[in-house]
């Protein structure tokens, strides 16, 4: 998608700080952080939002979440825990529509999502 905001990421069209990259997904800083951590995981496949995976891409959503996992041990938020949120569509307050996952952490969250 060549006017997508997070193809262009992809493509290092656009620079982020990226803290994890392979051949399926990428990480980087969230440029304006609601959290002490707050990094961006998304697949370099174009996906629009959540409702548009398809039974092909499970594989790819399961990889995703492992490597949440793996950056949040990598950046040493594991231990204590964090956030993983989904946006999905104008309900959801996506604005961005590149399936993301915000990993949020590094404090005390809230118990309930608002
Ligand atoms: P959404 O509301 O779609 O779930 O979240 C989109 C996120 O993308 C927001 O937290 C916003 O700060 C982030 N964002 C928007 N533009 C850029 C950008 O150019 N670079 C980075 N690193 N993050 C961005
Ligand atoms: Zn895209």
């Amino acid at each position: 998608m060549s006017d997508c905001l997070f193809c262009k990421i992809v493509a290092k069209e656009i620079p982020a700080e990226i803290v994890y990259e392979d051949d399926q997904v990428i990480a980087f800083k969230d440029i304006n952080p609601v959290t002490p951590v707050h990094i961006l995981l998304i697949p370099k496949k174009h996906i629009s939002d959540l409702t548009a995976i398809e039974s092909e891409d499970k594989e790819l959503i399961g990889h995703l979440h492992l490597t949440a996992v793996k950056v949040a041990e990598k950046i040493g938020i594991a231990k204590d825990g964090f956030r993983l949120v989904n946006n999905c569509k104008e309900y959801g307050g996506q604005v961005v529509y590149h399936l993301h996952f915000h990993l949020l952490g590094g404090k005390q969250l809230g118990t309930r999502p608002s």
